[in-house]
């Protein structure tokens, strides 16, 4: 009856989550809404996907400004150089750069991307793409399945008893998330704390911004004033 574990986003969440229990024995099904799974990570890091840091990875935690204990917890699982040995067993070739940044060999994301589709591919999850999930259903405080868009564009539901959401932010919503994760989180009874974008372009009033159009800098350093004291650098 149905599968065990519907996944809703086959970014790298998803992807991780959805073979992750396929791997511990579960029937997995992943609906993904683009055609592709993965396009963040495909433009991830220039296109090269910078996809952890080498540093001891106990430094991780004194980064996480909110919720550390929440994070520890996923960190204790499932570290950087858990990380680092995934990639490496799943064929990808890594190098490690100024900075400790870990990048695939190749300088290509898409590498990244492939690795984790056949990382569930091999362990057996179904994977089914144009297909947007607009509901999660739920009877008795217990979730029952999900109602969804087929890539024909007939509503569709499927069953399950296990859900999980991995539909990503508001960032970049051309690669497919756009925030649908709130509304089904917000439809079973969770509050939501508005978003606010954390990556954001510099604007200045400098009189010569015009001369900076397109220059690429290297190795600089920032530091932000509030008031005329330095919070952060
Ligand atoms: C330009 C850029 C560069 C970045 N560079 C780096 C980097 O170098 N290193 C790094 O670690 N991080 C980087 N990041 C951040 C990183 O890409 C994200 O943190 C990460 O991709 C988030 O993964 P996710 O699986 O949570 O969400 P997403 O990758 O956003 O995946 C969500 C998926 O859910 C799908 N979806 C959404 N709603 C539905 C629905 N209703 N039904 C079905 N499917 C749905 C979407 O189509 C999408 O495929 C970068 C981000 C950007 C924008």
């Amino acid at each position: 009856m149905g599968y065990d574990v519907i996944v809703i986003g086959a970014g790298a969440a998803g992807l991780m989550a959805a073979g992750t229990a396929a791997m511990n024995g579960h029937s997995v099904l992943l609906m993904e809404k683009m055609e592709k799974a993965g396009r963040k990570i495909r433009i991830t890091g220039k296109g090269r996907c910078n996809l952890t840091n080498a540093r001891p990875a106990e430094e991780f935690l004194e980064k996480v400004r909110t919720n550390v204990d929440f994070f520890s917890v996923a960190f204790a699982e499932f570290n950087n150089r858990a990380t680092v040995r995934f990639f490496e067993r799943q064929g990808v070739k890594l190098e490690t750069e100024r900075g400790e940044r870990v990048f695939p060999k190749s300088g290509k994301a898409w590498d990244i991307a492939n690795a984790l589709v056949d990382f569930c591919e091999d362990k057996g999850v179904k994977i089914m793409y144009k297909t947007e999930v607009t509901a999660i259903e739920t009877l008795g405080g217990k979730v029952t399945g999900v109602r969804y868009r087929n890539a024909r564009g007939f509503e569709r539901r499927e069953e399950t008893q296990h859900v999980i959401v991995c539909t990503g932010g508001v960032s970049y919503p051309s690669t497919g998330s756009t925030g649908d994760g709130y509304e089904f989180a917000a439809s079973l009874g969770h509050n939501i704390e508005p978003v606010r974008p954390s990556l954001t372009p510099l604007v200045t009033s400098h009189p010569q911004k015009e001369y900076m159009n397109g220059v690429l800098l290297k190795n600089v350093g920032a530091k932000l004033y509030v008031d005329n004291e330095l919070v952060q650098e």
